[in-house]
């Protein structure tokens, strides 16, 4: 590609290939229990990205050999539709998917009170409907909600958006076409009350002020993020309230 085919991701006013300022989040829709069959369900859209979560248990693990006497086990299935992707994508559980569940499965086993329920399992699974970058960060979004939507005891809710370098810029929340041309991406994800970091991962070179200033940024949108699924999970309490006080 010449220098002039470059595309150009920040314009000279500092806006971003979708109109949005260095700091802004893509805009973000929630929704719990959207899922009959599941025991928890949650559905995340943020910009192009849209996730669904689903959860299950806990309940009784087969084989039975994978069951833990002291806790229960978590098992995670993090995958993207075939008509996720421009291109289709296979169905089968690609190194990407495999590497991404295990990932995610370990960031959500920080938050759950797995001791409560010894030789048990609880099924995550995260389907990505549509990918346009963050699918991760969306998808953990997506499946931490589902688990309180299931009632699962957690300590804290996951909030995850990534953060980019596009033009020596850091810029939150990167789409599909930033994070194919910038030059780091760093997917982040929170348990936000405790202020603790549950994944970060690294593609690119920062160096370490920038790396300091980007889990800044990052820890900015995953605020509001999390605000945005308290709101969610509210909601459907308020509403089964007002439910039950029309009926008595
Ligand atoms: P994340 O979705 O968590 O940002 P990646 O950085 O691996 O994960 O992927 C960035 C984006 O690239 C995805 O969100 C998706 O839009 C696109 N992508 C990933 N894998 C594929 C694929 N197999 N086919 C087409 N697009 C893909």
């Amino acid at each position: 590609m010449s220098s002039e085919d470059k595309i150009v991701l920040i314009d000279e006013k500092g806006r971003r290939i979708d109109g949005r300022g260095p700091e802004d989040l893509r805009p973000i829709r929630m929704e719990i229990d959207v899922l009959k069959n599941a025991d928890g369900s949650a559905y995340v859209e943020q910009g192009g990205t849209k996730v669904i979560a689903a959860v299950y248990g806990p309940r009784e693990v087969h084989p039975r050999h994978l069951a833990f006497p002291d806790r229960a086990a978590i098992r995670c299935r993090y995958h993207m539709a075939p008509f996720s992707t421009s291109e289709r994508k296979s169905p089968a559980p690609s190194r990407r998917e495999i590497e991404l569940s295990k990932v995610i499965r370990e960031a959500l086993e920080s938050v759950v009170f797995t001791q409560l329920y010894p030789r048990t399992v609880i099924d995550i699974f995260i389907e990505v409907l549509q990918a346009d970058g963050g699918t991760r960060c969306a998808g953990l979004t997506a499946a931490s909600l589902a688990l309180a939507d299931a009632g699962i005891p957690i300590r804290d809710l996951i909030a995850a958006v990534a953060v980019g370098k596009i033009d020596g810029v850091l810029v939150l929340d990167i789409n599909e076409t930033e994070d194919e041309h910038c030059e780091a991406d760093m997917p982040m994800a929170m348990a936000p009350s405790f202020n603790e970091i549950v994944l970060l991962q690294l593609n690119g070179v920062l160096s370490p002020e920038e790396t300091s200033k980007a889990i800044e940024l990052g820890k900015k949108g995953i605020m509001k993020i999390y605000e945005l699924q308290k709101e969610t999970l509210k909601k459907k309490y308020e509403l089964s309230t007002r439910r039950s006080q029309v009926v008595t």
